[in-house]
């Protein structure tokens, strides 16, 4: 079956087959063209030519208890990071204003740790609400490690959209890049995220040693929990890291496998995220075909495009950005 006709079969509603989806995946080189214009067919049927953006803001830096591999601010990271504790309201209510005036539809606070404390919850549900009390569409993402379904219930309570907690890999390969907490684990925040009646954003990083058996099992696993926001990272490896040395990612590879998450997830949002400018380099323009969102400004720990520089591309590849409702009525 070629790859419009997999186009085909999605938008009527059909899943494909774990050999379609690999198909898409390992798509030969003279095949690309075919896979990210299908990609696009599915990604314009539902969202159009829109691209979302969305900045982060690190709320709280380094210092983490975990070890995931991949990770900077862990405890056996020895990059060199700033690092600093959780930040006060004001300084988050101006990184607010900041996504605002970028045309960011959405402000994502992400704090490093294991998890949320009641205390971090209380601060957090004072800024949200100050937030949305200036900025009531900005759409409020938190992304805070681990949480139960009473800390999920209060963010929800408080006005955030979304809670962000990324399954990252495979359960097969979830072991080799973090032991200090499991997939399952992770597995259990989405659901109480879900319970709370908060959207889940839930994605993965590719370029960690992982097979290709490993991103399709993430990009079924992401399917079966319905997660509405997907985020898709590639690994940038930063120095002092486990990973630090990992092999650089095929651009090719690192579009293959956004367009497989759209296959998969035809109407939801796909986000090309971190590691797109390092990974994707002169045909980063391309993620938008599959994604309809990317981030701008920077990362956690690493820099990114700027909106300016973000605006441009979206334009130049013949895409609009989803503009702020408040300036799209001006
Ligand atoms: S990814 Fe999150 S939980 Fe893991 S080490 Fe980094 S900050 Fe800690």
């Amino acid at each position: 079956m070629s790859y419009s006709h997999l186009a085909e079969k999605v938008l009527s509603h059909q899943t494909l087959t774990r050999e379609e989806a690999r198909s898409i995946l390992q798509a030969p080189l003279e095949d690309f063209q075919e896979v990210i214009e299908a990609a696009l067919k599915i990604r314009e049927h539902y969202h159009g030519r829109k691209v979302k953006l969305c900045l982060l803001q690190n709320t709280r830096s380094g210092l983490c208890p975990e070890d995931c591999h991949y990770c900077s601010q862990s405890a056996i990271s020895k990059a060199k990071i700033e690092k600093y504790s959780l930040m006060g309201k004001a300084e988050l209510l101006a990184a607010a204003h900041k996504a605002v005036e970028a045309g960011a539809r959405r402000y994502c606070m992400v704090t490093s740790g294991r998890g949320p404390s009641d205390r971090d919850i209380e601060h957090l549900e004072d800024v949200v609400k100050g937030v949305k009390e200036k900025y009531p569409d900005l759409e409020i993402c938190c992304s805070l490690g681990l949480m139960d379904f009473p800390k999920a219930k209060k963010l929800k309570e408080a006005g955030v959209g979304w809670v962000n907690h990324n399954l990252n890999t495979s359960e097969r390969f979830y072991p080799e890049i973090c032991q200090t907490h499991t997939y399952q684990d992770r597995v259990n925040t989405l659901h109480a995220v879900k319970e709370a009646g908060l959207s889940t954003c839930s994605g993965g990083i590719v370029g960690m040693g992982e097979t290709d058996e490993d991103i399709l099992d993430l990009a079924f696993a992401i399917q079966a929990l319905d997660i509405d926001s997907i985020p898709i990272n590639f690994l940038h490896p930063i120095g002092g890291t486990p990973l630090g040395q990992a092999e650089k990612l095929d651009p090719i590879k690192g579009l293959l496998t956004l367009s497989l998450f759209r296959f998969l997830n035809p109407h939801k949002e796909v986000r090309a995220a971190g590691g797109r400018e390092f990974n994707l380099k002169d045909l980063q323009g391309f993620a938008i075909y599959p994604a309809n969102s990317i981030f701008i400004e920077g990362y956690l720990t690493t820099p990114g495009q700027q909106a300016l520089e973000a605006r441009r591309m979206i334009e130049d590849m013949g895409f609009e950005v989803e503009e702020h409702p408040a300036e799209a009525s001006c």
